[in-house]
């Protein structure tokens, strides 16, 4: 988000030479730069065996499922979301995060920072904020997120990383979807 104002004290921001990155909105009373940086998010698949966790959130898709997802917390570092996250919205503990890539959302300034973990212990114990959330066999997976192309995209890795062979898993069974 580029800053016009500052949202400590209200004044408006001057611009400031820095480095790297050019003229940066600068607030000369709080002595602070503004830098126009995208809002850091993660996504994480969570594996137990040959299945993985998916939840339904009619406000991010209405005929898909979803993967976990929430934005990072200041003063947290992105492995604490990765569990928090999974933790708050499903209540099951996961352990060894790892890192799967990132993508940009330019239409809301948003870095997705995308995990695979594996299920360590727990019960489903569903969030207020989630509509319904389960186990799903991995290979139905990609079928069942039909609309969101970055939760398929990182499916389609963990499918990698598991060593999953199957290509029936690559597709549709009714072929309602083009993936
Ligand atoms: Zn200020």
């Amino acid at each position: 988000m580029k800053f016009k104002y500052c949202p400590i004290c209200g004044g408006k921001l001057e611009e400031k030479f820095s480095y790297d990155e050019g003229g940066v909105p600068y607030c000369p009373k709080d002595d602070i730069m503004y830098f126009d940086t995208p809002t850091p998010c993660v996504i994480v698949a969570v594996v137990k065996d040959d299945k993985i966790l998916l939840l339904k959130q009619s406000y991010i898709f209405k005929h898909s499922k979803v993967l976990v997802s929430g934005y990072v917390t200041n003063g947290e570092i992105v492995e604490d979301t990765v569990l928090r996250e999974v933790k708050e919205e499903t209540g099951i503990v996961v352990k060894e995060p790892k890192y799967l890539g990132s993508y940009y959302l330019s239409s809301r300034e948003i870095i997705m920072l995308t995990f695979m973990v594996k299920y360590e212990s727990g019960d489903i114990i569903k969030s207020d904020e989630v509509e319904w959330v389960d186990w799903s066999n991995l290979e139905d997976a990609l079928c069942e997120m039909c609309e969101d192309e970055i939760g398929k995209s990182v499916v389609r890795k963990v499918l990698k990383n598991v060593g999953h062979k199957d290509k029936k898993a690559y597709r549709c069974d009714d072929g309602s979807c083009e993936l």
